[in-house]
């Protein structure tokens, strides 16, 4: 009867709670009050290997914490599905020495339904320790505990579920406002390292045949930053060759990986894929092997597409920018492009208390060029001139089209001196370049101003550099004019 009561007692205590760390510490705890047992542990079934692995532990820390498959007195207890005992462990030889004072062994199998998903192994000093009714005992209570152990089991499953469910909503919610594919893609990474147990996410994307990193966040060591090409043999190549997921549990058994960090054991690909157009993999790493399970893919996949989309999408708002923003005769900024960045570069400026200089130039005779030469070959003139400026001016300088043969220069970091040289290296350069079909030279004219000696709006910067033009203009054309304080008025 009080049997029965110490039962009852401790499959209330294990049902209490949908923890499995709580659940374990529960069993063991129930060792230790009820039953007075010294030493034990909860080994768990690793799905990938078969092994055993302590999960849970009290007494002495034990000197096996993972047992391979079949090995062992706990192996034997899996293998037979049923408890084994072993009343001097000095007699047996599959007893893996553990502790040098263990003289009895202890292994109950937990079974859920037909599936063995751990063993309870009780190990004591004493030879015989365990008598046949606190076997049986123990034998009822660890289906007690399995049943704990499968509840708390599938518990977290639904949790996880859960947490991808809503990480999903999440990624979909904060992508679809991102139109700038690095902003995008920064997101998408930093959101799926928040949500999915992953070390490092990398968003590959195809660049004609080739594979580039684009982007690469997490806490491991990286091997390919972004910008790098990726070899198309390793796991990412796997899964836009085949145009599925590719997982890799164990990244040392796979001949040809391409290892992304330094210390990933297990990689998932996903291939980005967009109504059938391949765009790029979703690279997901682990730095433990066995790191993903296979329910994993599916809600990665549902990332990989809401990442797939936004790509798209970003790409399309892309080239509308880049539309609204060009000249379609040159190339080169308009001049919308101008006004959008003059604000800006005026601002920054301001805030650094550093110069910026505008130059506003315009080709001599122009309207002579077109009647002599043709309004086809004015245009060649057009592109020819723009291609000349670009090709003398640093990364961060912006040259736009002003207006019909008018075009606009901003200088950022550069006084009203440097500025002119800047310009005087221009006009040369035109005054120099043989045109084709043009039998004469073609010459420019150019005002320079700068911030913030002439002015600190847009308008007074813009204007001063304009009224030196027109001095150029009117004292012979070919010439650069710096604005200066005192205009002189002709
Ligand atoms: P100035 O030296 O005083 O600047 O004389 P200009 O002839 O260059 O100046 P004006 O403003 O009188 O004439 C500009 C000419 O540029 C008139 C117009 O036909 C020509 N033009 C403007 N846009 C284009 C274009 O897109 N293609 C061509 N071929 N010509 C253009
Ligand atoms: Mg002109
Ligand atoms: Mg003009």
């Amino acid at each position: 009867m009080q049997k029965i009561a110490i039962l009852y007692d401790a499959s209330q205590v294990v049902m209490s709670t949908f923890e499995l760390d709580e659940v374990l510490q529960q069993i063991l705890a129930i060792m230790r009050d009820y039953f007075h047992i010294k030493n034990a542990a909860v080994m768990l079934i690793e799905p990938a290997t078969g092994d055993l692995v302590v999960r849970s532990e009290f007494g002495r820390s034990r000197a096996h914490t993972r047992v391979p498959k079949g090995s062992g007195i706990s192996g034997a207890a899996v293998r037979m599905k049923r408890p084994v005992y072993v009343p001097d462990v000095s007699k047996d030889p599959r007893y893996l020495m553990g502790f040098a004072t263990t003289r009895s062994e202890l292994a109950i199998p937990l079974i859920v339904r037909h599936e063995i998903v751990g063993v309870l192994d009780l190990q004591s000093d004493i030879v015989d320790y365990f008598d046949s009714e606190t076997i049986d005992l123990l034998t009822l209570f660890s289906t007690q505990a399995s049943i704990a152990l499968e509840n708390a089991r599938l518990y977290s499953m639904e949790q996880r579920r859960a947490r991808q469910l809503e990480a999903i909503n999440a990624i979909a919610q904060q992508t679809t406002a991102l139109l700038e594919l690095d902003q995008l893609l920064e997101k998408v990474c930093e959101q799926v390292l928040e949500r999915f147990q992953v070390d490092q996410v990398a968003v590959l994307l195809l660049e004609g045949d080739d594979l580039y990193v684009r982007a690469n966040y997490g806490h491991l060591t990286r091997l390919l930053p972004a910008g790098e090409r990726v070899p198309l043999t390793g796991l990412a190549g796997r899964a836009l060759g085949q145009g599925k997921s590719a997982l890799e549990n164990d990244v040392a058994k796979f001949t040809g990986y391409v290892p992304g960090c330094a210390e990933t054991k297990a990689e998932l690909c996903v291939p980005l894929v967009f109504f059938g157009e391949k765009l790029g993999v979703l690279a997901l790493e682990s730095a433990r092997a066995q790191g993903f399970e296979p329910s994993d893919i599916q809600p990665l996949e549902s990332v990989a597409d809401i990442c797939a989309a936004a790509i798209v999408n970003s790409r399309h708002f892309e080239r509308a920018r880049t539309l609204a923003y060009q000249d379609g005769l040159t190339g080169i900024f308009n001049r919308r492009f101008f006004e959008m960045r003059i604000r800006e570069e005026l601002e920054r400026a301001q805030r650094y208390e550093a110069s910026l200089s505008v130059v506003m130039l315009d080709i001599d005779h122009f309207k002579r060029l077109n009647d002599e030469f043709g309004h086809l070959l004015g245009d060649e003139v057009l592109r020819q001139v723009s291609a000349i400026f670009q090709q003398h001016l640093r990364k961060g300088d912006v040259v736009c089209r002003y207006g019909g043969e008018e075009f606009a220069i901003l200088l950022p970091q550069t006084t009203g001196d440097n500025a002119a040289d800047v310009a005087e290296k221009l006009r040369r350069s035109i005054e120099t370049y043989h045109f084709p079909g043009v039998a004469r030279p073609v010459t420019i004219s150019a005002g320079v101003a700068d911030f913030p000696e002439f002015g600190k709006t847009r308008d007074e910067i813009v204007s001063a550099a304009d009224t030196a033009l027109y001095q150029a203009k009117q004292s012979g054309r070919n010439r650069i004019v710096e604005a200066t304080l005192s205009p002189k008025t002709s």
